[in-house]
């Protein structure tokens, strides 16, 4: 008995008309009306798989597939199911429908020797209120959770540590009537959800590639070595205001220029870096004071660094930071620069990475080894449980748009080897 592609379909298609946007995408952001209604029909398909499904104090649904035999360790499997606005339908989606889908086969074939765990992370997306992304999977590793993530708002000035209280039903509860009592209430929570990971021998988690990487090689299958981490720096230019016209062009110090100057050493330097392990992009600029006959003064850029090799980030890092200041001394601008976060990638599990590899061999799939760009639930696992994950590929490398898609074939093939993958690691118990 294998995973079935046509149950999973149904099931992506019946969850994507909660939340449907115009444009024919799907807005389910974490903790409203609409991620309720689709945790609450998931609920329904874990109970139906066999699954006993419980939720913790901050809203991870947790279902239980009891083990056979008394003592074993635990496996533990999922993703989630918040969406960012007008996203597509497959973005965590996929991994968490056949994560249950797996445990309905395994109940049917007598279930694992391991109790199995499958686990809907809550608010996977940072979309809502902007805080670090994997909220629950956080809480749920001990991760730490900054008082300023839970005063963060979203857009109508909901506070998060509020929306966490207003789980249990959407009438304003007088016990979490101020603002106050939703933070005190909700670390309290958070505590209260940190899961015992101590007889946990793997997390796995399946997930559409959300780049062009197998579809490029025609792979059907990425075993995920490793998840990048970003360093962020900001960059400060002191140049010097003055007028347009009057300002010969040898006597200038247009910050400006200096930081285009920098941003393209930003592109060259990681497009060199030969090895192709570090991505960095300059998302943010401002330039002071934006007037089209005054020599910009000061101009601020944020330049994001990834890699999943810590090593190859920190050269790329070291080596940019040379190229910026020598930029500037040539150019004779200020410069100040600031690290803003510097996280270190993930590696993951050798013994998941080898299950997912004997899976892969025993269903005659030739898959492709490669480090996720983005951040997932499982990065936050792996700090405290080995960890693994499989991507599927997605159709042109979109994703967090309408337009994602995979293929029920290639989501049927991720079931079956997700389903597999539980099996090897099972058998490690004998
Ligand atoms: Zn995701």
């Amino acid at each position: 008995m294998t995973p079935s592609p046509a149950c999973l379909a149904r099931q992506i298609e019946q969850l994507s008309e909660i939340g449907r946007t115009v444009q024919g995408g799907v807005s389910r952001l974490a903790f409203t009306r609409e991620d309720m209604a689709g945790r609450a029909l998931l609920r329904g398909w874990m109970q139906e798989a066999g699954l006993e499904p419980e939720r913790d104090p901050v809203g991870n649904l947790i279902g239980t597939l009891p083990g056979n035999r008394p003592g074993a360790p635990t496996l533990a499997c999922g993703s989630h199911i918040d969406t960012v606005v007008n996203a597509g339908k497959y973005d965590g989606i996929v991994g968490m429908l056949a994560a249950v889908e797996c445990a309905r086969v395994l109940h049917k074939q007598g279930g694992l020797n391991c109790t199995l765990k499958v686990i809907n992370f809550v608010m996977e997306e940072s979309s809502r209120f902007g805080a670090g992304y994997g909220f629950g999977s956080r809480v749920m590793a001990g991760l730490p959770i900054s008082k300023q993530e839970l005063f963060a708002r979203d857009r109508s000035k909901v506070l998060l540590a509020r929306a966490v209280q207003e789980l249990e039903g959407w009438e304003t509860n007088s016990r979490i009537a101020t603002e106050r009592t939703a933070l005190r209430e909700t670390e309290k929570d958070i505590e209260n959800s940190r899961f015992d990971w101590s007889s946990v021998r793997a997390f796995v988690e399946l997930h559409i590639e959300q780049g062009p990487v197998l579809e490029r090689a025609g792979k059907p299958i990425g075993i995920v070595t490793a998840v990048a981490a970003p360093t962020r720096l900001h960059l400060e230019i002191a140049g010097e205001s003055n007028h347009s016209g009057t300002t010969p062009m040898d006597l200038r110090h247009d910050a400006l220029a200096a930081a285009a100057e920098m941003i393209l050493a930003v592109e060259t330097l990681a497009a060199q870096s030969d090895t192709r392990k570090v991505v960095a992009t300059v998302g943010v600029i401002q330039n002071e004071p934006n007037v089209m006959n005054v020599i910009p003064g000061r101009v601020e850029l944020r330049v994001d660094i990834r890699s999943a090799d810590a090593a190859a980030k920190r050269v790329y890092t070291e080596t940019i930071t040379e190229s910026i200041r020598a930029i500037a001394a040539r150019r004779a601008v200020g410069i100040e620069l600031t690290t803003l976060t510097d996280e270190t990638p993930v590696t993951f599990s050798d013994t998941v990475i080898g299950a997912i590899e004997r899976a892969c061999v025993a269903r005659g799939i030739d898959a492709l080894y490669l480090p996720s760009g983005a951040g997932h639930d499982a990065a936050h696992i792996a700090r405290v449980a080995p960890t693994g994950m499989l991507f599927i590929p997605s159709r042109g490398g979109i994703s967090h748009d309408p337009r994602e898609f995979s293929s029920s074939d290639e989501i049927g093939c991720g079931a079956e080897v997700l389903v597999k993958s539980l099996v090897e690691l099972d058998k490690l118990s004998d």
